[in-house]
């Protein structure tokens, strides 16, 4: 049984709030007392007793009570960076963000000196970043290059109670290192009260409660299930602004993703023109996590005078941002969630109903500064009866190639006995140790090949560092890195405005042009903004965003460095389309899907219909064989990201996956193909 050090038997003192500042930015004195304010500050002192006494301590403390903000500058102040960085892990590359502005205005210097952080692509460090923050992914493969993190003095994982799948990794790498560097603090924080777990796993390390304040929040449910949570949403949001002050309190509202907070955003700005200037303001606030980085610090901004904020935002909300203020929550009871078929191998998100503790700490959000309300938008039967009381970890619904690569290149060979907090399916691993096989990357003995070790040099999926590392083989390494940057750019590439839907199609099919595939026509954008010498001229004629061009330019920029690292060179093969193909197979052929005679694909592997994704530039041509970089499941598993093939290539190219017979057999055979075969 874990030691409980608790905070909670002293005397509670009265709240105090600080009053926040209208308009003008907070000064340095002002954060001063903010900082004092927050309810951790009481425990400084004790914490940092805690610190010293143990060397793995979980902290456990509601979402807003300071520990993200606090701790690594208690530590700080201590002398702890004297002997080393203070490293802290968030899940979500926001947060990273925003939490480490936040640190270095309350430190009153410039972001990237002392206080930085470190997401995928973007690093935001210097020699001097004593405190950084940075997302799980991060510090994972910071053990790649240093794998006993000497670099650092204290490592907090915090929002340990969201189990992502690089924090479950981090546990077990973090939990071994302590081991044989006495000199390392562990911190483990949590916003949930479910400690006792992290406390089992890490050897009964004692529990440290920071109490919070909190406030009763009201709960209303549905009296039946919405058939469109959306519409409820925003009817509820605006039900609540006319009929409350403005004064009284922000609202937050829970969405699933982008989409639906653009969607809700622009229902709203609809529906509020009907009012007119009759009705306070009403400030929308989006956040999720592919907004652009200058937009993400307007939730935090303070509002005018007799105005109201509606935050709409992601999960990201529940426990790793607090936006203070908020008086009303809604909760439609949705999240996006990963899942994975280890049969089948397939990923997707899916809009998926939240666990009991999600619509807590939901609720939880609007208590925190005075009593709150929570508008649930589903029955109390549904919370009761149909909600699981968690989420189940991600490292359970997940593809573990990614992960299992990362182990082997750190020397980890027994991937299925691994000290997992909750170990993963069997299939799972198995599944990732095929894929790692069938890409090369590891030996039929499961060990780390030379292609493998150079595949876990670079922060991708397995699937597109082979694309990378193969295309030394075929001599368009240049090519291949801007169809990497531009694919880890997503979906954000063009965009389409309502009123000019065809002229904006077409701008689009220009890169298509002679049906080259949605890789090469990827690479097109590229290099024709390039050759434009990155003109603005050419975003508008071409509907193309800005921020994801320049998006594609850094993660470029990126890969180049990384393919000099593990010492491939730089080769332009423009003109050579089938060798850009074939690079681009050699990494995604278990991505291939063949044309049946009833006219539907079907993957080749798993058989499973599969649909050409209605953004493709070859929706119209349809050929028979076809590589996708990933699925996505809408209405139907659609292929995203669509490039033809030639059946043969995938002999020559995986002969140990596929053989003649394999590609010319089925229905192929009654079909064009088998002349393709034999030429
Ligand atoms: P915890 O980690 O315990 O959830 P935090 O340290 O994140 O708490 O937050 C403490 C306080 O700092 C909260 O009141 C929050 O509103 C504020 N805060 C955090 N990040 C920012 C930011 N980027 N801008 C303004 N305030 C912030
Ligand atoms: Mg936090």
């Amino acid at each position: 049984k874990a030691e409980v050090m608790d905070g909670r038997s002293d005397k509670r003192e009265s709240v105090e709030l600080t009053e926040k500042s209208i308009m003008a930015k907070p000064t340095f004195d002002k954060l001063q007392d903010e900082r004092k304010s927050l309810p951790i500050y009481r425990y400084k002192d004790k914490l940092l007793r805690a610190i010293n006494d143990h060397q793995i301590l979980v902290i456990v403390g509601e979402t807003g009570s300071g520990k993200t903000t606090q701790i690594p500058q208690y530590l700080h102040e201590a002398g702890f960076t004297k002997f080393g960085k203070i490293g802290c892990t968030q899940p979500r590359r926001v947060a990273a963000m925003s939490v480490a502005a936040r640190v270095s205005q309350e430190m009153g210097i410039k972001m990237g000196h002392e206080v930085g952080y470190s997401i995928r692509f973007e690093d935001c460090t210097c020699e001097k970043t004593v405190l950084k923050y940075m997302t799980d992914g991060i510090l994972l493969r910071e053990f790649l290059g240093e794998p006993d993190l000497a670099s650092y003095s204290v490592l907090m994982v915090d929002e340990a109670h969201e189990r992502t799948l690089s924090t479950d990794v981090l546990f077990v790498l973090v939990k071994d290192i302590a081991r044989f560097r006495p000199d390392l603090k562990v911190l483990i924080s949590s916003a949930t009260l479910d400690a006792e777990k992290f406390s089992d796993y890490f050897d009964s390390a004692p529990i440290f409660y920071v109490p919070g304040r909190r406030y009763p929040v009201e709960i209303h449910n549905t009296k039946a299930p919405e058939a469109d949570y959306l519409d409820a949403a925003v009817v509820t949001a605006l039900q609540i602004h006319l009929t409350q002050p403005p004064g009284d309190g922000d609202i937050l509202i829970f969405l699933t993703g982008q989409e639906e907070i653009e969607n809700v955003e622009d229902i709203l700005k609809y529906r509020l023109r009907g009012f007119g200037s009759k009705i306070a303001e009403l400030i929308i606030c989006p956040i999720y996590s592919n907004l652009p980085t200058e937009l993400q610090a307007k939730i935090f901004e303070p509002i005018p005078q007799g105005a109201r904020k509606v935050v709409l935002a992601t999960n990201i909300a529940e426990t790793s941002l607090t936006i203070d203020g908020i008086k009303y929550v809604i909760d439609p009871g949705f999240c996006k969630m990963k899942s994975y078929n280890p049969r089948t191998g397939m990923e997707s998100l899916l809009v998926t109903p939240i666990s009991k503790a999600s619509a807590d700490q939901r609720a939880g959000r609007s208590g925190r500064t005075s009593p709150g309300k929570c508008f649930r938008l589903y029955t109390a039967y549904t919370y009761y009866n149909d909600l699981e009381d968690n989420t189940v970890p991600e490292i359970k619904r997940s593809n573990l190639s990614n992960v299992v690569l990362t182990l082997k290149s750190l020397g980890i060979h027994n991937v299925v006995n691994f000290d997992f907090m909750d170990p993963p399916p069997e299939e799972s691993i198995l599944k990732a140790l095929e894929l790692l096989y069938a890409l090369g990357a590891l030996n039929k003995h499961g060990e780390l090949t030379k292609v493998g070790r150079r595949m876990a040099e670079f922060p991708l999926d397995p699937m597109l560092s082979k694309m990378i590392v193969a295309s030394d083989k075929y001599k368009c390494s240049a090519e291949i890195i801007s169809i990497a940057a531009m694919l880890s750019v997503g979906s954000s590439i063009f965009y389409s405005p309502k009123n000019r839907k065809v002229l904006a199609d077409n701008a689009r099919m220009n890169f298509h042009v002679g049906n080259v595939g949605d890789h090469i026509a990827l690479l097109n954008v590229y290099n024709s903004w390039k050759e434009t010498d990155y003109s603005t001229q050419w975003y508008y004629e071409n509907f193309i965003q800005v921020r994801s061009m320049k998006r594609a330019r850094d993660i470029r920029d990126q890969l180049k460095g990384l393919l000099e690292r593990v010492e491939i060179g730089l080769s332009s093969n423009l003109k050579d389309t089938e060798a850009i193909k074939k690079a681009i197979i050699a990494g995604f052929f278990p991505h291939s899907a063949h044309m049946q005679k009833n006219g539907l694909y079907r993957t080749i592997k798993l058989p499973q219909t599969v649909y050409i994704h209605p953004s493709s530039g070859l929706l119209h041509a349809r050929p028979s064989w076809v590589v996708y970089h990933e699925l996505v499941l809408t209405s139907k598993e659609y292929m995203r990201q669509v490039t033809e093939l030639k059946p043969e290539w995938l002999v020559e190219i995986a002969p140990h996956c596929f053989k003649l017979k394999d590609v010319a057999g089925s229905d192929s055979k009654k079909q064009t193909c088998e002349g393709d075969l034999v030429s």
